[in-house]
């Protein structure tokens, strides 16, 4: 089957086109046909389309909605100048696997959409009104395209921590508030962790239910997940992805009294003081400078830069307090696996966040480390360290794709 993987945002769709199936997943040997990006979404999008080792396409055309963008994608996919190697119309995507951000308490695996868990995704759009709402109008529209005929399925960013025991996913607030609104932690960058919890699996040779891992999302947005026996026990983002690490643009955790003193004297309306917890702080918001971790590492090695060096080193210390508190109340775990843009590729941040960890057991191989970078995946501690450090870059997209398929043919599914 040729599943069309997309991941709508308020302004940008991203795609996948993966061709996969019962028994190409049993052997592992599953693949990714074509690629893209579209951002800026409503005005002069910047459109970038790649065929895996083929044809590349980059313009910026005016696209007005998530229809238009998706229309653009199925109409390049299947064009003679993409030359898709199986795909020449719409009758060969068979399936649409969407990412949707928030599933509320519903949503604990992925399902096959029809019209009660499209109620259902727009009934959690009061807990993630930034999020669900692009979904939404992306399976909308790929209904529209591809017709009522192409099954379309739901993974939920979500639906991983849906193992979070009431300690960890309860806000010690007045409990009426949680009855009455299901006001908690939901946590977030949840495929992402299945993705690196079955990959550990794979390669240190283990049993789902013997991983014991802290894994830590590292990319823009930014998150830590405590996994034992296999299931998130904990994580760090919450009610929304706010709350947590240092982001590129959002501080994670602070005093909720800040935001009274914000409206006092800066001022602020709430919606101005939500724009700039989620838009104006963390990385961004400290160094004055920029959210790109690769541009405040070479703006600390190249001009010394004070603040760049303190956001870096905030970023850095934010992770360490979690990796900490996460083994504490784990009692302990295997490795300390790094995933998304920062942990996957930069070896300078990997080591600060892990030095001085030596005490625990965890010592990192310099050289290692160095080399993990681009791609590649792999452990990075040195031989004999107790507690082991790995890498393994996400792949979102690939879970999407197997979960779409193992849906649409009622297999249970698995990891
Ligand atoms: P998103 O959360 O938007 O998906 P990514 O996972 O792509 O983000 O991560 C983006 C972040 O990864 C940016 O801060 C970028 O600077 C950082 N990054 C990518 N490559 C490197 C690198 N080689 N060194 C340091 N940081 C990097």
């Amino acid at each position: 089957m040729n599943v069309l993987v997309l991941n709508c945002g308020s302004s940008s769709v991203k795609f996948q086109l993966i061709a996969t199936d019962l028994d190409l997943i049993a052997k592992n040997a599953d693949r990714r046909l074509a690629r893209g990006v579209i951002e800026r979404v409503g005005s002069e999008a910047l459109v970038s389309f790649a065929v895996e080792g083929g044809a590349k396409l980059r313009t910026a055309e005016p696209l007005r909605d998530h229809r238009a963008a998706i229309d653009r994608i199925l109409r390049w996919v299947v064009s003679p100048e993409a030359k898709v190697p199986g795909v020449s119309s719409l009758a060969d995507i068979q399936a649409v696997g969407h990412r949707v951000v928030h599933g509320g308490e519903k949503f604990t695996k992925c399902v096959v959409i029809d019209s009660e868990v499209l109620d259902g995704i727009e009934d959690t759009i009061e807990l993630a009104p930034l999020h669900n709402p692009a979904n939404i109008k992306g399976i909308l529209a790929a209904r529209e395209l591809l017709g009522p005929g192409v099954p379309q399925c739901a993974v939920f960013d979500t639906s991983f921590h849906s193992t979070l025991p009431e300690t960890a996913y309860l806000y010690a607030l007045p409990y009426q508030l949680y009855r009455r609104y299901k006001l908690r932690r939901y946590g977030f960058h949840g495929t992402s962790y299945r993705y690196v919890a079955y990959r550990y699996r794979q390669l240190a040779g283990l049993k789902p239910k013997d991983v014991n891992v802290v894994a830590l999302h590292l990319g823009n947005g930014a998150s830590a997940c405590a996994i034992k026996g296999g299931a998130s026990v904990d994580t760090s983002m919450g009610l929304t992805p706010l709350e947590g690490l240092v982001m590129g643009t959002r501080g994670g955790d602070i005093d909720p009294s800040i935001i009274e003193f914000l409206h006092d004297r800066e001022g602020l309306t709430l919606d101005q003081i939500d724009t700039l917890l989620n838009k104006q702080s963390g990385l961004l918001g400290v160094s004055g400078l920029t959210n790109d971790m690769r541009e405040l590492l070479e703006e600390e090695r190249e001009n010394g830069d004070r603040r760049a060096r303190l956001a870096i080193d905030m970023f850095c210390a934010r992770a360490r307090k979690y990796i900490g508190a996460y083994l504490a109340a784990m009692g302990g775990a295997d490795a300390v696996v790094f995933t998304g843009g920062i942990g996957e590729n930069s070896a300078e941040v990997r080591g600060r966040i892990l030095k001085g960890l030596e005490w625990m057991g965890l010592s990192l191989d310099a050289a290692r480390n160095k080399a993990m970078t681009a791609g590649k995946e792999g452990e990075v501690s040195a031989p004999g360290s107790r507690l082991k450090a790995w890498v393994i870059p996400t792949n979102e997209e690939l879970l999407i794709a197997r979960d779409a398929v193992r849906a649409v043919k009622g297999a249970p599914r698995r990891w």
